[in-house]
């Protein structure tokens, strides 16, 4: 019997057409732009160009190797699927493109096959009303998958080389550049066509160079592991001024599209480290993002459901700065991290955490705004990752159900990872007035606003007794000063 197997924008790996068991000569692939798909949130446009193109380039590549496929333009998903009979397609991640999905009276959904853990082993390793935590998992992940692992040990003796990573910018290390992507004709005609139909979405595209084939991909991946892993490990947690890659990987687009499998680029890694080209910190941190992290924000989406972006527990309804979408700020560590994020759609995580999502917890800035802001803007952005790094993680909007503590800090912690503040018209240095760093004025009003919300969490317990004991009029002052930055508009 003829089958029909829709396939998202992010579903291009070999894999899926493998477990369906694809019939060249019967079945027939769907492939559908839909508005509707790009401008659920308002996405960069380098977001939208890299899945067009990576989705066209697979709908030609499977074309000209003999496939039934049909490629759809329409102004809703749903529209355009209704009519097609027997059809199939792979459980989306997010919830609201599920809803989509169950609006169609006939469908079978079938198990994502590129993620480790299915969504029934989530619900045994993130059992409702036990505090999660990413450490356990990891580990047990790397023993069932056997991934860095001798004779059941890890190697090296430690499973987490974490404490080895957070090497701050003292100094400008010298990084390879990441391998260079020539756009193509298909590639150069969608971000034309992107331009004409979402001019109002945000970002610049004069420098979009991320891979659109699983070609492209391989090579990406190749070039990293061989080049830039092995700098990985020292400098992941640092910020440096005009680095935005450093050593990143910048694979995250490619693996949430599916233009690589988690399970090949971590076996590659591996591989690499088994040779003796990569060190073990660096390998074992790479691993750790991917096994651990990715897998584990999933989890957490997939428990927590489609409420979970609603949270707002420490009650934040500040709207986000205008300066969020273009950079115009006098803070400098923003206004560096901004332009990045228009330029090229990509910051690192301690950036997006310690940067952005700091910024906007200590000014009370609503969590569904920032939210809105990182699905918005970036090239690897899907709400599934975005929902557990900003409400869980980036804001403590779900009050420590996957945190230990809130992910603030005052100006002393990206003084110490990046070299932002030498060229910055406020002061690290000072506490208050109105030189003083806004992320020090910020930090102890924010300590001062949730205290009672606080006071239970021991990881708060120190800084909240400095806090505590200082002078009422230093803390008044402060105070005042929090309120007029508050309530400016930026
Ligand atoms: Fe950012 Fe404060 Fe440093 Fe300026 S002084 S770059 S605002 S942390």
């Amino acid at each position: 019997m003829k089958r029909s197997l829709f396939l998202f924008s992010y579903q291009l790996h070999p894999q899926y057409l493998k477990i369906f068991h694809i019939d060249k000569d019967q079945d027939t692939i769907y492939f559908v732009d839909s508005d509707d798909q790009w401008t659920y949130y308002r996405f960069h446009k380098q977001r939208i160009i890299v899945h067009l193109s990576s989705y066209y380039h697979y709908y030609h590549s499977l074309k000209n190797q003999g496939y039934h496929v049909e490629w759809m333009q329409h102004a809703s998903l749903i529209q355009a699927l209704t009519s097609i009979e027997n059809l199939f397609a792979y459980t989306p991640t997010n919830f609201y493109e599920l809803g989509w999905l169950h609006q169609l009276t006939s469908i079978t959904l079938l198990d994502d096959p590129l993620f480790f853990v299915t969504p029934s082993d989530w619900k045994q390793l993130l059992p409702v009303q036990q505090s999660w935590k990413l450490d356990p998992i990891y580990r047990q992940l790397r023993i069932k998958f056997n991934i860095l692992m001798d004779d059941r040990l890890p190697v090296g003796g430690k499973f987490s080389y974490d404490t080895e990573n957070r090497k701050p910018a003292t100094h400008t290390p010298f990084f390879v550049a990441p391998l260079a992507i020539i756009t193509d004709h298909f590639t150069e005609t969608i971000i034309e066509s992107v331009h004409q139909r979402f001019p109002d979405h945000p970002g610049k595209t004069d420098s979009f160079a991320y891979p659109v084939t699983r070609d492209e991909a391989l090579e990406f991946l190749k070039h990293f592991i061989e080049f830039r892993l092995p700098t990985f490990g020292d400098h992941q947690d640092a910020m440096i001024d005009h680095q935005p890659w450093m050593s990143h990987s910048l694979i995250s687009s490619s693996l949430n599209l599916g233009l690589l499998s988690p399970k090949e680029v971590i076996l590659e890694a591996e591989q690499a480290y088994r040779q003796g080209l990569v060190p073990l910190a660096s390998v074992e941190g790479f691993i750790r993002q991917i096994l651990g992290w990715r897998e584990y924000v999933r989890g957490i989406y997939l428990q927590l459901g489609p409420d979970y972006i609603k949270e707002n527990f420490l009650n934040h309804h500040e709207p986000l700065p205008d300066f969020y979408y273009s950079g115009d700020t006098d803070k400098y560590c923003l206004s560096t991290t901004i332009h990045e994020t228009i330029d090229h759609g990509y910051n690192h995580h301690i950036q997006r955490l310690m940067v952005l999502s700091n910024y906007a917890s200590l000014k009370g800035i609503s969590p569904q705004a920032l939210q809105s802001w990182f699905n918005e803007m970036y090239i690897d952005s899907f709400e599934w990752i975005v929902a557990p790094n900003v409400i869980g993680m980036g804001s403590f909007a779900d009050g420590g159900k996957m945190s230990t503590k809130p992910y603030i800090s005052s100006g002393a912690y990206i003084q110490k990872m990046s070299n932002y503040c030498q060229s910055c018209v406020y002061k690290v240095a000072l506490k208050s007035g109105e030189k003083a760093c806004p992320f020090n004025i910020l930090y102890w009003d924010y300590l001062d606003r949730h205290k009672d919300a606080l006071k239970n969490n021991p990881r708060m317990t120190m800084m909240l007794a400095v806090w505590n004991k200082m002078d009422s009029t230093t803390k008044e002052n402060l105070k005042k000063e929090a309120q007029i930055l508050i309530q400016k508009h930026e």
